[in-house]
């Protein structure tokens, strides 16, 4: 969203405004998302103000560096999926 622009409501709740933290975070599509991945990776992801740009998950915790890179490639993943499923909302129900 460009600077100056009305900010607009989320495309998938319609609730709250449309920004990345919403979006992939708290948003209740997100949020089910996340927790069913908690559910069956047995991971709890944390959100940290700098998420989107660094940790998204802590190392240690028992988890060794292997590990830790499999789940950074499947919040990759879980994210483009989120991300994707916004834009279907937002593009199909476009009114
Ligand atoms: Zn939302």
């Amino acid at each position: 969203m460009e600077l100056g622009m009305e900010s607009e409501k989320c495309y998938i709740c319609k609730e709250e405004e449309d920004d990345m933290k919403h979006t992939f975070i708290q948003c209740k599509f997100a949020g089910k998302f996340w927790k069913l991945a908690e559910e069956k990776i047995g991971i709890k992801f944390r959100y940290k103000e700098d998420g989107l740009n660094g940790k998204w998950l802590e190392e240690g915790e028992g988890r060794d560096k292997e590990t830790t890179e499999k789940l950074k490639a499947f919040i990759a993943i879980a994210l483009w999926w989120i991300w994707k499923n916004r834009n279907k909302m937002k593009f199909e129900n476009f009114s």
